[in-house]
């Protein structure tokens, strides 16, 4: 009975952490002993997606809420951001404590409850700057594009996160430190972040009075939306009075198209993280003097010379739901394979990140980049890129290889050919042996694929598909023709012409 008031009362907390339920009674003095909430959360993370995919299910059966393609490219950002911090890690907290030590003009009193709520404030506050600037600023969208890449708007969504978003925000909660100890600081910033979880769902209609005053996944999603009215709007974290009192809100009104202005048209995690930054270097080279250059870094991302601060909003694409997304098919079984191994993946990752400070660095190093060129290869897969076969059977041989040697018993010692010694527990022993095996059996049903069929699907199914995506893109594309373009920037060779949403090319314009 204990242990099931404790499974019930730790599953209640996990799902309460979601919607901001804290109190001053959670306060504490050490910043060191702070709960990870984030931490706690994330089996639920898990599970409301789960949940979310299975009531999708029965909601609306023309709709397609989650693609599988998508959620993979969701959690991959996700996966990668959590693998960064495995390296650099630290850098908000790290500061604020320095700036709380060094240059504190009132230390507030950790356990009063004004402190407590004062900073909720605070830092919701320092939340919606930061997002403000990171639409606003060339430099800062490079990273926050990422979380804005999906044309798919559900709770994997909110795992899409970019490896550089914490170097770009990290400084707008310092005014806090002036006066608020960093374990509240700690606390809250925590649950900021998880509030904005459950946001990302199509599922959630209108909460009635609740959406004057709090962030709701109808004000969130006008935020991903790429429709000209979604542009520039609603940047609350928790509150949505900021966006009300500083004249960004707008409430949803037409039907929400989701994703870039510009689509990045790829499943590459890696071009998924960087593909920005590759492009502000681009303008920043291309466009003439000192000034410009400047410009094309701090200005908007639709600027262009001569234009106002943040570009032309006329030249926005118009948009109107529904609208052609960019997507892939593979075969069942390869999907499945895919699938299958993405999961080895995320319990690698969850292994990893659970015990890899009794691991030595050269390990968590090496295991870190497999797991990323797994990503990659899963991505390629997914691309249909032609090169996709032979990234994946070197990865399998990689892991059979490598898989020879292993450091166990969370000590430094490497061993080859491991599992002949007889003192490697069963429990390590056992599962690496089915995987090893699982490994071996869908390696060889790869090769049995690509050399005995056609790799990706037949040539006709391949045919069919293309068809279905010009009929999808014909009633737009005549749309789309009428708009102009003067967010594009014809000095990095987009053309002004180019509307059609499903090709991959340059993001230049936020939405
Ligand atoms: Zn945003
Ligand atoms: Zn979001």
């Amino acid at each position: 009975m204990t242990t099931l008031s404790q499974a019930i009362s730790w599953t209640a907390h996990g799902f309460a952490s979601f919607f901001y339920v804290t109190s001053p009674a959670d306060a504490v003095e050490d910043v060191h002993k702070v709960p990870k909430y984030l931490v706690h959360a994330l089996p639920f993370f898990a599970i409301a997606i789960v949940i979310e995919f299975l009531v999708s299910l029965g909601h609306d059966r023309k709709k397609r809420y989650f693609r599988l393609n998508d959620s993979f490219s969701s959690i991959t950002a996700g996966i990668l951001q959590q693998l960064s911090t495995f390296f650099l890690r630290g850098i908000e907290i790290a500061s604020y404590i320095w700036v709380y030590d060094n240059f504190n003009l009132i230390k507030l009193d950790w356990s009063a409850p004004s402190t407590y709520w004062l900073c909720f404030l605070g830092v919701d506050l320092g939340y919606y700057l930061f997002h403000r600037y990171a639409h606003e600023i060339n430099l800062f969208w490079a990273a926050h594009v990422v979380h804005h890449s999906s044309e798919n708007y559900n709770l994997t969504t909110a795992l899409r996160q970019s490896v550089f978003q914490t170097y770009t925000s990290w400084f707008f909660y310092l005014p806090l430190a002036l006066a608020i100890p960093p374990s509240i600081f700690a606390i809250h910033r925590q649950f900021d972040t998880l509030y904005q979880f459950w946001i990302h769902t199509e599922l959630v209609g209108s909460l009635g009075p609740l959406e004057w005053i709090l962030n709701t996944p109808s004000h969130h999603r006008v935020h991903h939306g790429r429709n000209r009215y979604c542009i520039d709007k609603n940047y609350a974290g928790t509150l949505i009075i900021w966006d009300r009192l500083f004249g960004t809100f707008a409430s949803e009104d037409e039907p929400v198209v989701y994703g870039l202005t510009h689509p990045i048209g790829t499943w590459d995690p890696l071009w998924t993280q960087v593909h920005h930054i590759v492009h502000i270097a681009q303008k920043v080279y291309a466009v003439p003097g000192i000034g410009n250059k400047l410009s094309a870094l701090f200005k908007g991302p639709g600027w262009v010379p001569g234009s106002e601060r943040l570009g032309d909003p006329n030249g926005i694409p118009d948009v109107r739901a529904p609208w052609p997304q960019y997507d892939t098919t593979l075969p069942s079984f390869l999907s499945l394979y895919v699938c299958a191994h993405f999961v080895l993946v995320m319990i690698g990752f969850t292994l990893l990140a659970s015990v890899r400070s009794h691991l030595p660095v050269l390990f968590v190093n090496g295991l870190a980049l497999y797991l990323l060129y797994s990503l990659t290869s899963f991505g390629a897969m997914f691309d249909r890129k032609k090169y996709a076969f032979a990234m994946e059977i070197s990865r399998i041989i990689l892991f059979l290889v490598l898989e020879l040697g292993f450091w166990y018993g969370y000590g430094d010692e490497f061993v080859f050919l491991w599992y002949r010694d007889p003192s490697v527990p069963g429990y390590v022993h056992r599962p690496l042996k089915a995987v090893r095996a699982f490994y071996i059996f869908s390696g060889l049903w790869l090769v049995g694929r690509f050399f005995f069929f056609s790799f990706y699907g037949q040539p006709e199914v391949e045919e069919k598909l293309q068809q279905q995506q010009q009929q999808l893109e014909k009633p737009q594309s005549a749309e789309a023709s009428s708009t102009t373009a003067a967010t594009t920037d014809s000095s990095v060779s987009n053309d002004a012409s180019e509307k059609a949403p499903t090709r991959p090319h340059k993001s230049v314009k936020a939405e």
